[in-house]
């Protein structure tokens, strides 16, 4: 089979249609009619299930009053990418499962698409609701420019500690810049988020800085009181397969990098059969994004059932009416080849024994693919970080942190992807750069 892989599937106002944004924004009286669906509960059970604390009910309070400004501020004064996460989040397994309206009409208020449209105009309007702390004479550097980092440098800079974030990228925002898939930010929203934290000043930013090639953890701890680590997760987890570096076995999270940096969708080569190997957010992101691309048929084939994929029945369901096809109970086991090029793989069907663990049933069948992505989990890339993982307590290949984020080295916070018990998701990456920014500065104080 000749591999059918080629640009320009579709035409231009075909693709700008298919990744315009997943949720319209809500309109004034839309956010007011859903505001007042909020019952402000004591004791909020949707606050207790944002991982940054947000006061879901006092934010919308003042949207009923139309005090937009206020609202703001409770959002991001807990979550500075509270714009993002009003994008990302899957509410629909944290704030919104627990929302007492759930439990009694199934139906949740809102409270994504409200946070959106209190944060929006904020952002978009680059009204200031921070300002930078007196100067403490204090200096930290913040490794990595995502979500962790990011909201561990503002909240320091709140706190009147000079920062320094260093960033092998060549542009902020970590996934939020080059993960998250384009149809949930749209309008370059990343870097608007971006240039908001940054404009409370006492940031310095150097992007192209790698840990581990243009400075070492020990040169940062002999010139900084304090470190943050929020490196992510840099490297994709192989299929294990004989021949899983051939031609047309990809990388998802690579793929949808240059999906988000693209100026020109159209000209991205799209597979006509495309075959997606994983079970999480990844593959539901790469899979709808082919399809929106203009590939024919896109299939997510994932070893267990729906109910253990890291994606939720939301985003399952959303993959699915967006014309991706999954297939569960499938795990495999050999790559078809036409010379050096992946043609397909053979899937073993695969079931759980009577201790839970998944076992093969003997049954095998075949897909062709002319590209097959594989999405089958992140780690962090240690060789390309210098002797950072042995100075380290590493657990499992990721940071060992307390509940302050600090890790077994007295002057170094860890936060986001990389840490041992990281959610992977963008809201816990907030909450542990905050988390770990105020356990510095109150390292700092303690040594003044
Ligand atoms: C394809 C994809 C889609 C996702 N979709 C969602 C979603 O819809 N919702 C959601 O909540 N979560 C989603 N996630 C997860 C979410 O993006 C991450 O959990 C979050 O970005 C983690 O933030 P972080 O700051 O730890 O790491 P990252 O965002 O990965 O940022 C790491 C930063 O460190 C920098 N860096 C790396 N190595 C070095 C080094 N050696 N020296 C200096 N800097 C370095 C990088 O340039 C980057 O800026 C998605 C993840 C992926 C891969
Ligand atoms: S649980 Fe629902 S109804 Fe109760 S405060 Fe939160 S958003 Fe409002």
């Amino acid at each position: 089979m000749q591999a059918d892989i080629r640009t320009g599937r579709l035409s231009a106002a075909e693709i700008e249609a298919n990744f315009s944004d997943m949720h319209a924004p809500l309109k004034r009286a839309e956010a007011l009619v859903e505001a007042d669906r909020c019952y402000f509960c004591f004791d909020a059970p949707c606050t207790t299930a944002c991982p940054t604390d947000i006061n879901i009910p006092g934010f919308i309070q003042k949207i009923r009053s139309n005090n937009i400004k206020g609202s703001a501020y409770t959002i991001l004064s807990e979550n500075i990418m509270g714009g993002m996460c009003s994008r990302v989040c899957p509410t629909e397994v944290l704030c919104e499962e627990v929302c007492v309206r759930t439990t009694l009409e199934g139906q949740p208020v809102r409270i994504g698409l409200l946070q959106r449209y209190a944060t929006d105009s904020i952002i978009a309007d680059k009204l200031q609701l921070f300002e930078r702390g007196l100067a403490s004479g204090k200096r930290v550097a913040v490794v990595g420019g995502g979500p962790a980092s990011l909201s561990c440098a503002h909240r320091l800079a709140t706190l009147g500690h000079q920062v320094t974030v260093l960033n092998s990228a060549g542009k902020l925002g970590g996934l939020n810049e080059y993960g998250i898939a384009a149809y949930k930010t749209v309008n370059n929203f990343a870097q608007s988020e971006v240039d908001y934290i940054l404009d409370i000043g006492g940031i310095d930013v150097r992007n192209g800085q790698s840990l581990g090639t243009d400075f070492s953890l020990a040169d940062l701890r002999e010139e900084y009181d304090a470190v943050f680590l929020g490196f992510g997760l840099g490297g994709v987890n192989e299929l294990r397969l004989e021949n899983d570096r051939a031609e047309g076995i990809v990388d998802a999270v690579e793929y949808i990098a240059s999906l988000r940096q693209a100026d020109s969708k159209i000209e991205l080569p799209v597979g006509r059969h495309v075959l997606v190997i994983g079970g999480g957010m990844t593959a539901i992101d790469v899979a709808v994004q082919s399809k929106q691309l203009g590939a024919e048929d896109v299939t997510i084939v994932y070893r267990r059932g729906p109910d253990q994929m890291g994606a939720s029945e939301f985003e399952q369901n959303f993959a699915q009416t967006s014309g991706v096809r999954i297939r569960h109970w499938l795990a495999p086991a050999s790559l078809k080849m036409d010379g050096e090029r992946v043609s397909g793989v053979r899937f073993d069907y695969t079931r759980l024994d009577e201790s839970g663990k998944l076992q093969t049933t003997g049954d095998s069948c075949e897909m062709d693919a002319d590209i097959v992505f594989k999405a089958i989990g992140q780690q962090v890339l240690w060789d390309s970080l210098g002797d950072t993982g042995e100075s380290l307590k590493v657990i499992h290949g990721r940071i060992s942190a307390n509940d302050d984020r600090k890790t077994s080295l007295s002057d170094v916070w860890a936060g986001g992807d990389c840490i041992l018990g990281g959610e992977d998701l963008t809201v816990a990456a907030v909450q542990d750069g905050k988390v770990a920014a105020m356990g510095i500065d109150r390292f700092l104080r303690a040594t003044e």
